[in-house]
């Protein structure tokens, strides 16, 4: 495109005058943003992080509005080091990317990429399309799990970097714009009981440390679509082909 000389600096004046640039949302006080000197700390300090690094590495941004599953499901595999498929933009390179994760007809069995991307996907269909890969999932229910049993779940699997942990939640429950909401769980930490979530809406949200009473309570609450609760999926290593466990 050529700009003519004159035009420039006026699309140079409104472009800074509108205040256009890569803006997430203001998050509430209950949450603190990873973003930040306090954030920093919380990873710094915490005992429970295994799971930190291999995500951070492999931490994408959901491809559209309704893709949060998809991308959480992609990070997880990829942070696995799962055998991936070719991702043709890479030429002959493997990675599981929000497209090619479909190309495997186990996969389209569960729901295709169109059905996502029209609706989502349940806590059953995260499962279920995570076990059409070589893994062992474990599906938690928010209704079925103590705030106990919620923590010391998630606490183990973090201090561990073998095995990850998908959170399915509401997000006004937590102070959030808007509806359900799926990504990964990164850290803890002790002193403020708070798990960091690597939000995959990175257009929309910063990772953000929320108490863990506060993400319970958001995963307990009911997705109208399955008529049942959010909830968590554990997904690890399996020896035997895939599993799902409900
Ligand atoms: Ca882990």
């Amino acid at each position: 495109m050529n700009l003519n000389s004159s035009v420039l600096p006026l699309i140079l004046t409104v472009l800074i005058g509108s205040g256009v640039k890569a803006q997430t949302l203001d998050i509430s006080e209950n949450l603190v943003n990873f973003n930040s000197a306090e954030g920093e700390s919380l990873l710094l300090e915490s005992e429970a992080r295994q799971d930190y690094f291999p995500l951070s590495i492999q931490f994408v941004t959901q491809n559209n509005l309704a893709y949060c599953g998809v991308a959480s499901i992609v990070m997880v595999l990829n942070a696995m080091s799962i055998e991936a498929p070719e991702a043709p933009e890479y030429r002959n390179y493997r990675i599981f990317t929000q497209e090619n994760l479909f190309n495997n007809p186990q996969t389209q069995q569960v729901m295709t990429a169109e059905d996502v991307r029209r609706g989502g996907m349940t806590l059953e269909q995260l499962g279920l399309l995570l076990a059409s890969y070589s893994v062992r999932v474990e599906v938690h229910y928010g209704s079925d799990v103590t705030l106990d049993e919620f923590r010391s779940l998630v606490v183990e699997n973090l201090q561990r970097s073998d095995n990850f942990v998908l959170v399915n939640y509401s997000r006004p429950s937590i102070g959030q714009e808007r509806g359900g909401h799926i990504s990964p769980i990164a850290a803890y930490n002790e002193a403020t009981d708070r798990f960091l979530v690597l939000d995959v809406a990175r257009y929309k949200y910063p990772p953000v440390w929320v108490k863990v009473e506060e993400l319970w309570e958001a995963m307990k609450t009911l997705d109208s679509v399955s008529g049942k609760t959010r909830g968590f999926v554990l997904i690890s290593p399996s020896l035997s082909g895939n599993e799902v466990l409900f």
